[in-house]
């Protein structure tokens, strides 16, 4: 039914890891559906894990190093991308970082240095990103972040990348009015806990998957797949009249009271 949603469609998918990424999870979805993908790594450690996965994907999908805190390099990959894809139409930011350190004790001792880095990779890549694919985006696009429950409520051990998921929440509202002008929308999946390798950093992180489970209304963890279908609905025309909205994948734990 999804097969030709992106057909002719070009993405850029930025936060692959590894096969348990999220972003390769939206990355399949958006490829089953006929999209035509380019990827980032951080790092060649990163690249290694990488390039084995998009090399089954159909056709060539080019590939790029970015770090999201070199700002001349994310302009480099958007110019070879320029002259790679010529023109985009959706984009995935499914991009976090914070310190160890931070994501332990009390968000009351965060430093300034580790939450300047949090907001910086976090937050702040997503307008950069988001700058530098508008002039891909002459006939519209998608744009789409991930988030978490952790930016909207104080979530134990979340604490610094909580406050960088709110600001994140706020730039998917603002980038959203600015880029509705050439019909770009700009969308947020808050998803509920995967264990993926930047959850491993958060400290009780099995603990959050227990008590998901047994409180969200549907009794289960959300499947990686559900999300990844998701960023194929919001990258899709399906999504066409949604823009600045944060979509909660959580088999319903945000909505919960006691
Ligand atoms: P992941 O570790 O697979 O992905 C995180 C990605 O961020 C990695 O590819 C890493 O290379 C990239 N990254 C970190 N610093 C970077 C930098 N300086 N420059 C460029 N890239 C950088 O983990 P994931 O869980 O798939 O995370 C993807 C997104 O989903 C993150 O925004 C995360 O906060 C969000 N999220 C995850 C969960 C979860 O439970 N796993 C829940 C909700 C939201």
């Amino acid at each position: 039914m999804v097969s030709n949603l992106l057909q002719g469609k070009k993405g850029l998918v930025c936060g692959v890891a590894n096969k348990r990424s999220i972003a390769w999870s939206i990355a399949q979805a958006c490829s089953d559906a006929g999209a035509e993908l380019a990827f980032t790594y951080q790092g060649d450690k990163i690249k290694g894990k990488v390039e084995p996965l998009i090399k089954d994907l159909p056709g060539e999908s080019p590939l790029y190093p970015l770090d999201v805190t070199d700002e001349d390099g994310v302009k480099g990959v958007f110019s070879q991308l320029k002259e790679d894809f010529g023109s985009l139409d959706f984009l995935i930011h499914s991009i976090a970082f914070a310190k160890r350190d931070d994501l332990e004790g009390e968000y009351l001792n965060t430093s300034r240095d580790g939450y300047l880095l949090a907001q910086e990779i976090s937050s702040y890549s997503l307008t950069l990103l988001a700058r530098e694919a508008a002039p891909l985006m002459q006939n519209g696009g998608s744009i789409v972040t991930l988030s978490y429950l952790g930016g909207e409520r104080a979530v134990t051990g979340y604490n610094v990348m909580g406050v960088a998921k709110a600001a994140l929440e706020a730039s998917v509202r603002y980038l959203a009015v600015d880029m509705g002008k050439q019909s770009v929308r700009v969308n947020a999946i808050s998803a509920g806990p995967i264990n993926t390798l930047a959850a491993r950093g958060i400290g009780g992180f099995s603990k959050i998957l227990d008590v998901v489970a047994e409180k969200a209304p549907m009794g289960r963890n959300v499947e990686i797949e559900e999300v990844g279908n998701t960023g194929l609905f919001l990258a899709s025309p399906l999504s066409s009249g949604i823009t600045g909205e944060v979509l909660h994948v959580d088999c319903g734990y945000h909505c919960i009271g006691l």
